[in-house]
Formats: structure tokens, C-alpha cells, sequence
């Protein structure tokens, strides 16, 4: 049974499988009859991805799957995976530029299924679907710090790990003990730290194709009000620097140790070179931060990967530094890359 996407808590509009009769060539329609005929959870089918991202860019999916079991990740990865079927996985789209082509294959959002967290002691047990603020509150609530440096970003847990996100210069992958993903099999495994070869803003994941659904993080205990301190600091830094209200996807460029020695953060070098307010279409350098695009209307996808391109070339030929991208396009094929490399897909 298919349905029409609507946001969790509400009551999804039920379409039933003649919508596919619409879709596609006749292999097509066959396989996706297949596959929502499977338990993997809720389908979508024709989904717009704008909807599923912060930036409000993207054409449709052939088929947007909603899991709410392990299970169903592990029997959606091996259908896709017998048929070679494009699969890409999502959280929140915090860091994520879809194309205005859409994917023409199967997108997986992993979202409130997968929101349980369970504290003891100093160890924090979570599920990929959750949601890093929350997260990082709960943490403050028990007495736990090493998250305050979270309590700002709007994406999933899942998300968090594979970028191996976090601010002032931290990773989540500092707190992380343990990782259950789902492999490219469709095989559920558990990953250590060493497994997951994290660095800067970047983990192995991002290379092997697993889907992340359950982590086990060690915080160390602290001071509530300290704690609570800290996260509140960020939290007025964030408001007080970053754009709010059009929207837009965090950082586009990587701000690197090596880079930040050499050169300077990626917003201060952008202004430098005088491109804040620079704008392509709908895409707009922000005057706020020089590091973040802002979809100020109905911007494509190729509004910003040209704007991204125009900085890059404006910014090498000026310092001579190479930036690249911490946001990661995703292509109609469904390869998700560095949005500097879109160019070569
Ligand atoms: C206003 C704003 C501020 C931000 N501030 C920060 C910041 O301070 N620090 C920071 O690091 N980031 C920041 N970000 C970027 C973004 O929020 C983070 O990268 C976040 O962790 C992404 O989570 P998500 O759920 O949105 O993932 P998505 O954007 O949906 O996906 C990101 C990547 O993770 C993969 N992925 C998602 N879920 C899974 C899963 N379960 N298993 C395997 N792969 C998965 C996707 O394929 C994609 O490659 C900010 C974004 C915005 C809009």
C-alpha cells in the first residue's frame, strides 16, 4: 500500500497501488509494485525531496521509503541491492543538496521510528532517527557532558555520525563507543570507532555504504549548570551569527584545522573576497555569514552548485586555497558526493 506523505502525527492519505500504474515502463512499475508489497516500511512514491531537506531544493524520488524497524532497513537493502535499484539514505537533509531531477531510485529516511534513547551511567544508547538537540538535552538532564556542542544542529543522529558533525572544532565521534548499522548486504553489523575512521567532518561510513540505525556514545558526568551553560552559550552564538529564517543548509564549506592556520575560516576568507551577497538565480551568498547559500526563492540545484563553483574559483584565484564542501549533493543516479565534486558525476 502506497500513501501520501504527510508529517509524522498526522494521518497519511492512503493511495493505493494504481498510482504506480501512472509511474513508469512497465520493468519499473513491476519492481516497485514489488517492493511495497515487502514489509520495509511506509512508501512514497514520486515524494518531492525539497520537502525532506533544509535548503527546500529537489525534484521527486521514484520512491521515498519510511523504515521504522532494522528489519525493514535489512529487507529494503537487499531488494534494491538483488536488483541494483539506487538507494540513498537521509536524515533531516540538513546537509544534503538534492537535484531538481530528483533520484530515480529508492531514498530511505530513517526518521520518528528510530527516536528511543536509553541513559545508564555514564552511557547513552540512541537510535539513529534522533533528534540531535533533544539528544543533547536529555544528556544535559542526566548530568552527562561531551554533547553541549550539539545542542544546535538540526539533524538526525544518523546523520550526525556518518559527517561526524559537531562545532567548535569537536566531533560527535569523540563520545562514540559503538555503532549497529545495517551493511550494503542488507547485514546488520556493530562498528567500533577504529571501524569507523573518523576525522574532520568525515567517517569511513561515508565510503562503505552502511546505514546507520543504533549508537552507544560515553559521556563523561559534569555539572548540570555547567553543562547547561555551555549549550546555551552555543546556542546564543548560533543565533547571534547564522541566518534563521530563509532557508539554507549550515556550512557549505569545510573549515579544516590545516585551513583555519593557514587562511582563516571559510566565511571570513569568502567575505574577504568580497562575494557576500553574490547571487546566482535564487541562490544567494549570505550577508550574515559568508558561508552559508541561502535559497531566497525558488532556487535549483544548479543555482547553487553554480554559485559554489563561482567562490571556489573566486577564492583560488584570490589566496590560492582549494575550498571544499562540507554539504553533499545527491544525484539523480542517487551518488552522494562532496557538492564541490558534482561537476564530475
Ligand atoms: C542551520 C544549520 C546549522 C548547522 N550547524 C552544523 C554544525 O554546527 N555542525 C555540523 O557538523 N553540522 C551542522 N549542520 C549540518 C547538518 O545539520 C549536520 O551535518 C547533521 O548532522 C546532518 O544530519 P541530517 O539528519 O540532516 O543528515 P542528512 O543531511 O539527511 O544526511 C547527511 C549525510 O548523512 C547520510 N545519512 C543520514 N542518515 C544516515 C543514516 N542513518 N545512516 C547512514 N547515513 C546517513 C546521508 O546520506 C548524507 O550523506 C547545520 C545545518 C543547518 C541547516
Amino acid at each position: 500500500m502506497l500513501h501520501s506523505y504527510s508529517p509524522a502525527g498526522e494521518a497519511p492519505e492512503i493511495f493505493y497501488n494504481e498510482r504506480i500504474d501512472q509511474l513508469t515502463s512497465d520493468p519499473e512499475k513491476k519492481i516497485l509494485t514489488e517492493l511495497v508489497s515487502l514489509d520495509v516500511g511506509k512508501s512514497y512514491p514520486d515524494e518531492l525531496l525539497a520537502r525532506h531537506c533544509s535548503w527546500k531544493i529537489g525534484g521527486p524520488a521514484d520512491l521515498l521509503v519510511e523504515a521504522e524497524t532494522t528489519e525493514q532497513v535489512s529487507n529494503l537493502i537487499a531488494f534494491v541491492r538483488a536488483r541494483q535499484i539506487p538507494l540513498v539514505v537521509i536524515g533531516q537533509g540538513t546537509n544534503l543538496l538534492f537535484d531538481d531531477a530528483g533520484v530515480r531510485g529508492v531514498v530511505l529516511k530513517l526518521g520518528a521510528a528510530f527516536s528511543r534513547i536509553k541513559i545508564s551511567g555514564n552511557i547513552v544508547t540512541a537510535e539513529a532517527g534522533v533528534w540531535v538537540p533533544q539528544l543533547a538535552r536529555l544528556a544535559m538532564r542526566a548530568g552527562l557532558a561531551g554533547l553541549e556542542h550539539c545542542s544546535g544542529i538540526p539533524g538526525t543522529l544518523g546523520g550526525l555520525v556518518l559527517m561526524n558533525g559537531g562545532s567548535q572544532r569537536k566531533g560527535i565521534g569523540e563520545n562514540i563507543r559503538r555503532v549497529w548499522v545495517v551493511d550494503s548486504h542488507g547485514c546488520p553489523q556493530v562498528l567500533t570507532p577504529v571501524d569507523c575512521e573518523f576525522s574532520y567532518r568525515s567517517s569511513a561510513l561515508q565510503r562503505r555504504g552502511d546505514v546507520v540505525v543504533k549508537v552507544e556514545l560515553e559521556c563523561p558526568s559534569g555539572d548540570i549548570a555547567d553543562i547547561r551553560h555551555a549549550m546555551v552559550s552555543d546556542l546564543r552564538e548560533r543565533r547571534r551569527k547564522f541566518p534563521r529564517k530563509v532557508p539554507n543548509c549550515g556550512s557549505v564549506f569545510l573549515s579544516t584545522g590545516e585551513m583555519h592556520e593557514a587562511v582563516g575560516p571559510p566565511g571570513k576568507i569568502i567575505e574577504e573576497a568580497g562575494l557576500k551577497g553574490t547571487r546566482i538565480g535564487a541562490a544567494e551568498i549570505s550577508q550574515q555569514h559568508a558561508n552559508f547559500i541561502l535559497n531566497t526563492g525558488h532556487a535549483s540545484s544548479s543555482d547553487v552548485l553554480a554559485l559554489i563553483a563561482q567562490v571556489r574559483k573566486s577564492v583560488a584565484q584570490n589566496i590560492g586555497f582549494e575550498l571544499r564542501c562540507e554539504v553533499h549533493y545527491v544525484s539523480p543516479q542517487g551518488v552522494v558526493i562532496p557538492a564541490d565534486k558534482a561537476h564530475s558525476v
